[in-house]
């Protein structure tokens, strides 16, 4: 489903991904773990386009995500792979000037060319699949974090992508508002969404993933089921980032 072949990035001079190698087949749950400034988000955001990677190939579903195209042809390109993937960001972006239900309706109704009704019925399905049947018509500001963070991933459900991809979805959230996320993203994972999760909550990572990568200062250190890099690890890097973060 998605390919990672040597993935190198650099803001300058300073070298943040440094040769990053990643598979994950359909279905699959995958977790990105690492010390802050490894390069998680920079490995998310690259692979949805929002950087351009230095070195590498990035591949979804047998097609190159990175190529070289310029103008219309990258813009055409760009949305093309940005449709197929969902992404749900810590702070969770969603329209302020829109409803629960409008944010959720106007990415398939631009983009999709589906009509107001169609885009409304799948809507309302998403909405209930994330326990807001009630919220359609709220705007953002008068939603609670938790429930902000659920209309934003029935948004990106909405556009029917085949993956999603979670950059902390959860670490700007009260702690009680957490689990509500973490449940609608285990039903996800039990309805085999292929998901890749970066997150600093060891326990979900543990409970969700089907295999863990730990990264640090920009290369893989250790990758594998979580029984064995939550309980086995291998690595001295791991062990000193899970001894403080377990
Ligand atoms: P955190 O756990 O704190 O979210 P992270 O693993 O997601 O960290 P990144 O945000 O990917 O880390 O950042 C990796 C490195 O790249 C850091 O050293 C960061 O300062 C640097 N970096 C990120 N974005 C930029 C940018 N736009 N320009 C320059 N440097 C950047
Ligand atoms: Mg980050």
């Amino acid at each position: 489903m998605i390919k990672l072949q040597q993935i190198r990035k650099s803001y300058g001079n300073l070298e943040v991904l440094k040769g990053i190698d990643l598979s994950v087949e359909r279905g699959k749950i995958v977790s990105i773990i690492g010390p802050s400034g490894s390069g998680k988000s920079t490995l998310l955001r690259s692979i949805n386009m929002l950087e351009a990677i230095s070195g590498g190939e990035i591949w979804l579903d047998g097609q190159q995500v990175n190529r070289p195209l310029k103008g219309r042809a990258f813009e055409k390109h760009i949305n093309q792979i940005r449709q197929q993937m969902g992404m749900v960001f810590q702070q969770f972006n969603l329209f302020p000037h829109l409803t629960a239900l409008q944010n959720i309706t106007i990415g398939p109704i631009r983009l999709k060319g589906l009509s107001k009704k169609e885009a409304e019925d799948r809507g309302k399905m998403l909405l209930a699949k994330v326990g807001l049947s009630d919220k359609g018509n709220v705007f953002p500001a008068r939603l609670s974090g938790g429930q902000k963070q659920r209309v934003a991933i029935a948004r990106a459900l909405a556009m029917q992508p085949k993956v999603m991809l979670f950059d902390e979805a959860t670490s700007a959230l009260d702690p009680e508002l957490v689990d509500e996320v973490n449940l609608v993203m285990k039903q996800l994972a039990s309805e085999h969404m292929t998901m890749l999760i970066v997150t600093h909550e060891m326990r979900f990572a543990a409970e969700v993933s089907d295999h863990v990568m730990f990264m640090d200062a920009g290369v893989v250190v250790e990758q594998g089921p979580p029984e064995e890099i939550f309980v086995t690890p291998r690595e001295d890097r791991t062990k000193s980032f899970l001894r403080k973060h377990l």
